[in-house]
């Protein structure tokens, strides 16, 4: 039996990094199910900083965060939590409209150079040549996921918060003013405050503690790693991205990565690559680059977990008191995790809003709670 003052479920990057981020107000432990922290989406992900994706919410929320990634916070990490990477998004003739409309929504929150196709193929010389267009982020960052994880929970122990990995929540009750969580294992835990930071699995979660579930949507992503052409340049590789959502690609550990840009919906589960998408990937690397994939290295999925806006949920739930969603990062989870954990930590320890360009409403649980019929 634990008593901390804040329970978090989820040792993603989402949980650790709120933790983190709480345990200067509060004695917080944080629970993972898994015996290894971001087991699932958090290990899984193009560990990119980009503002390719998502709307002007996110990429605000993108924006807030780099200045964390660029500049940790003293004694956070012995090594950068990024890498330099430039982003490149092309486009065919008949997609450039697309792209003018991308380049004017980001050119607010990055420095854009718009490239011809002589720039586009110097930049990515594996591109096919219909690719005549491009807009390229020379400030894209390829972050470290698990200098970033391990950071999180190195603050947090330098506070005297705790980590239980190996504690699936199976039980969640309401006692008076106190919730009590039993694991899987019937460890106990009483908390005033739970903050539920379960990833695809946030509903599951806010059902065991009689919670309205917000209506969350996992869905599969695939990532494939393969050999790249002899000759090429991985090092100075950029992220390459379509402009619509068809393939994305990099370098990855001296080899190539790529993504068909899935959006399978999934039960919350340990998602594993589908035959279909790996081939998909592959098929649209040949489409798109010169490059024929031979033979796949390795392949994974992950989920990506999604509110029906694409906004995240953050936020005290309006119909139950303590119970605190973190939820439904979607696509961007890792690139806004340090601008949602001061949220966390202005919502929960009071200290001021810290995202001025970011409504509050946008983001609160309340927009899902459903209405009396
Ligand atoms: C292929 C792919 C590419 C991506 N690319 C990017 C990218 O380039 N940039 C970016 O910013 N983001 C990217 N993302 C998204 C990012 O990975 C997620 O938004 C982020 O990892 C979500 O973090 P999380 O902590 O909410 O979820 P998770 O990492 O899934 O953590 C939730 C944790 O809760 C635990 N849990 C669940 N139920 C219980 C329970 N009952 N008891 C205890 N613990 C429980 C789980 O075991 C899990 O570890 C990508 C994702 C995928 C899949």
């Amino acid at each position: 039996m634990t008593s901390p003052d804040i329970l978090v479920i989820g040792g993603g990057i989402a949980g650790l990094s709120a933790a983190a981020a709480l345990s200067s107000h509060a004695r917080v432990t944080v629970l993972e199910a898994e015996e290894q922290i971001g087991f699932h989406s958090s290990g899984r992900s193009a560990t990119m900083v980009h503002y390719a994706l998502g709307d002007r919410l996110v990429r605000a929320l993108t924006l807030a965060s780099r200045p964390f990634f660029d500049e940790p916070p003293d004694g956070f990490s012995d090594v950068p939590l990024g890498r330099r990477t430039p982003v490149l998004v092309h486009a065919r003739e008949d997609e450039r409209e697309a792209l003018d409309k991308l380049d004017a929504e980001i050119s607010h929150f990055a420095t854009l150079e718009r490239l011809d196709a002589a720039g586009v193929h110097t930049l990515c010389p594996l591109l096919r040549e219909d690719a005549r267009h491009g807009i390229a982020d020379l400030n894209g960052t390829r972050l470290d996921p698990h200098a970033l994880l391990q950071g999180n929970l190195r603050k947090l122990r330098s506070r005297g918060g705790e980590l239980h990995t190996g504690h699936r929540i199976a039980a969640i009750a309401r006692e008076g003013a106190t919730w009590a969580v039993t694991s899987e294992k019937g460890e106990r835990f009483f908390v005033p405050t739970l903050v539920n930071a379960a990833g695809s699995w946030a509903d599951r979660i806010a059902e065991l503690a009689g919670v309205q579930p917000i209506g969350l949507e996992p869905k599969r992503r695939t990532i494939i790693t393969f050999d790249a052409p002899a000759g090429t340049d991985l090092e100075h590789l950029p992220f390459t991205k379509t402009i619509g959502d068809e393939l994305y690609f990099g370098s990855e550990s001296g080899r190539l990565f790529a993504s068909p840009m899935d959006e399978v919906p999934s039960e919350a589960t340990d998602a594993q690559p589908d035959e279909y998408e790996v081939a998909l990937a592959a098929y649209r690397m040949g489409e798109r680059t010169t490059v024929e994939v031979r033979q796949i290295h390795s392949k994974w999925a992950g989920l990506r977990t999604f509110t029906s806006d694409r906004h995240p949920a953050v936020g005290f739930a309006p119909d139950s008191e303590g119970f605190f969603w973190l939820a439904g990062q979607g696509g961007f989870g890792l690139q806004t995790s340090p601008a949602m954990a001061a949220i966390a930590e202005s919502l929960i320890g009071g200290t001021a809003w810290p995202v001025p360009d970011v409504a509050r409403e946008d983001l609160l649980p309340d927009r899902f709670l459903r209405q009396p019929a």
